[in-house]
């Protein structure tokens, strides 16, 4: 079992073997750039992302 340490908030979360394979095979990940975000800072980026893209493609 893989323990990743969460870049921007220091939690420590198990990176479960599925999310690996899911890493490796499909993304073509690094082993020195796995996935270094916890479910919860992962989430909120993806909020970002989703914020930020809708603010760009609403009419002003
Ligand atoms: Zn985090």
């Amino acid at each position: 079992m893989l323990v990743i340490q969460c870049r921007n908030c220091g939690t420590q979360e198990v990176w479960p073997a599925q999310r690996q394979k899911w890493w490796y095979e499909v993304r073509k990940g690094n082993i020195n750039t796995r996935a270094v975000l916890c479910r919860d800072c992962r989430s909120a980026q993806m909020q970002r992302k989703a914020e930020a893209r809708d603010a760009a493609i609403k009419p002003r």
